[in-house]
């Protein structure tokens, strides 16, 4: 290596989630050889599906928006778009316990209207705020449309006093921004950075009207980000190789990388690092980054997922997201399951710290009321199963301040490269940020290398 520029065309990617699957392909697609490595047995990372008996289960109900271009790429890329389809139109329905005269159904939908009179009929009419507060949500909409993303202040302001500044009252933060905010962001508005926010709601909420229309798989996670990227991987010729743990990486003697296996030492031009920020802190070699404790500064959030199996179905809708009761948004996970009878429903909790480590027989205790409360007729369903998956580091914590602790992809080692949701993608912890950055990963090896940038490659920049 000199220059910066390395020769050659070897690459190792160390970490098969969705950071890692994009630059392995994008890699291999410009003709590089490369090797990706996942330390677990199957390719997916935080996004995946497992075996409970007959049933498929996801680790945690994933959701992404029409304006997730990357991640929608990566199914095109994968073969995969089909099984994860978007809505036709954002139509998110919303039920609320909290007035005491019962259950009570809004919905949050675009007409098909120019920004922002998409979402206009649809506030106007929302039950669960009152005439001054949608109005008032309206305002301050405008207002964060307003807010210019590159200003690096707004990442050092918290996303709930900006709100109450611009007039939200705590009802309004509740049944809407937050609603939207903790499943997005997994955190509170009062958690979570402005600028993060503000990127969230601009670009779902106020840049193309069919921005925040909703896509989710309609198979287990698995299929997609283990079954068929590992089939994409294969196609373009990459050699994956998983329950393979890496265990160093350092600079050899010839200039090159030196990527330690158990077993086996595999030689690189170019290394792309995809793996958690504390599992990226470990493989650093020393000088990589100027400062690698700072990755150690960046909090993590859980997210929690509450899955039940009743007898009988008790749902008719494919999601739906509540107020006035602990549970956030509910999802059909009966077809992707492979559930023959009954209904699976899966809760999705997000920004779970309170509930995180409760034992199963507590969350039983407090799901399972609030489910009968919101949904009739699973008062007389019986439940066939309950369990839960926890996932205590589910995404990177966006508190204020975290933009100045996510790297970019270079290091000061050439030829090795960062990748991840957590790494500065402008994105909160997504598959989209995910995705972003193992282009930007790849981008910047292919540079490196001399290599040109495969056509078909998603353009991090043209979509910036
Ligand atoms: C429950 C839950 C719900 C979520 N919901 C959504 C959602 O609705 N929408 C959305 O967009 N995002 C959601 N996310 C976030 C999304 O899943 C992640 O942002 C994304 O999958 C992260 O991908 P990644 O490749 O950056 O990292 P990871 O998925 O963490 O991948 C890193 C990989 O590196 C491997 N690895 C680590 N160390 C080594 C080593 N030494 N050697 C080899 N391999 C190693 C790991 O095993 C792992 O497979 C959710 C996450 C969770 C957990």
């Amino acid at each position: 290596m000199t220059d910066g520029k390395v020769t050659g065309g070897d690459a190792v990617v160390v970490g098969g989630g969705l950071a890692g699957i994009t630059a392995a392909l994008a890699l291999a697609d410009a003709g590089v050889r490369v090797t990706l490595l996942e330390g677990r047995p199957r390719l997916g990372g935080l996004a995946f599906s497992f075996q409970r008996g007959d049933l498929t289960v996801d680790n945690g109900q994933h959701v992404y928006l029409r304006c997730c271009t990357a991640y929608r790429w990566f199914l095109d890329r994968i073969e995969a778009s089909a099984l994860a389809p978007l809505q036709d139109r954002l139509d998110v329905p919303v039920l609320d316990l909290a007035k005491p005269e019962g259950r009570r159904l809004g919905r949050i939908r675009r007409d098909p209207l120019p920004v922002p009179l998409h979402l206009g009929r649809s506030l106007a009419a929302y039950p669960h705020l009152s005439l001054t507060e949608r109005a008032a949500v309206g305002r301050a909409a405008l207002a964060l449309k307003g807010l210019d993303l590159d200003d690096p202040a707004l990442d050092e302001q918290d996303f709930g006093s900006w709100l109450a500044a611009h007039g939200q009252s705590p009802r309004a933060v509740e049944a809407l921004w937050n609603l939207v905010g903790v499943a997005t962001l997994n955190a509170v508005a009062d958690d979570a950075s402005l600028g993060l926010a503000a990127m969230v709601f601009k670009t779902g909420l106020l840049s193309d009207p069919g921005a925040a229309d909703i896509g989710w798989a309609h198979v287990p996670l698995g299929e997609l980000h283990d079954r068929l990227a590992r089939k994409a991987l294969d196609s373009a010729g990459v050699r994956t190789e998983v329950r393979t743990r890496v265990t160093s990486i350092s600079p050899d003697e010839n200039g090159r990388w030196a990527v330690q296996v158990p077993g086996e030492s595999l030689s690189a031009d170019a290394v792309v690092l995809a793996v958690a920020q504390s599992e990226a802190h470990d493989l650093l070699p020393a000088g990589a980054l100027d400062d690698p404790d700072r990755l150690l500064e960046i909090g993590t959030a859980p997210i929690l997922n509450v899955h039940v199996v009743y007898d009988r179905p008790v749902l008719s809708a494919p999601f739906f997201a509540a107020l006035g009761t602990p549970v956030q948004w509910v999802f059909d996970r009966t077809a992707s399951s492979g559930l023959r009878e009954g209904q699976y429903l899966a809760v999705s909790q997000s920004a779970a710290h309170d509930d995180i480590d409760a034992p199963v027989a507590r969350l039983r205790e407090r799901y399972l009321p609030e489910l009968a409360r919101l949904l009739p007729l699973a008062r007389e369903a019986g439940v066939k199963d309950f369990f839960v998956t926890r996932e205590r580091t589910a995404t990177f914590a966006p508190t204020p301040g975290v933009g100045r602790l996510r790297p970019g992809t270079r290091t000061k080692a050439p030829g090795l490269y960062l990748a991840g949701a957590w790494t500065a993608t402008g994105w909160p912890a997504t598959m989209e940020s995910a995705v972003r950055s193992g282009v930007s990963a790849a981008d910047a090896a292919l540079g490196a290398l001399g290599r040109p940038r495969p056509r078909h490659l998603f353009d991090v920049e043209e979509a910036a």
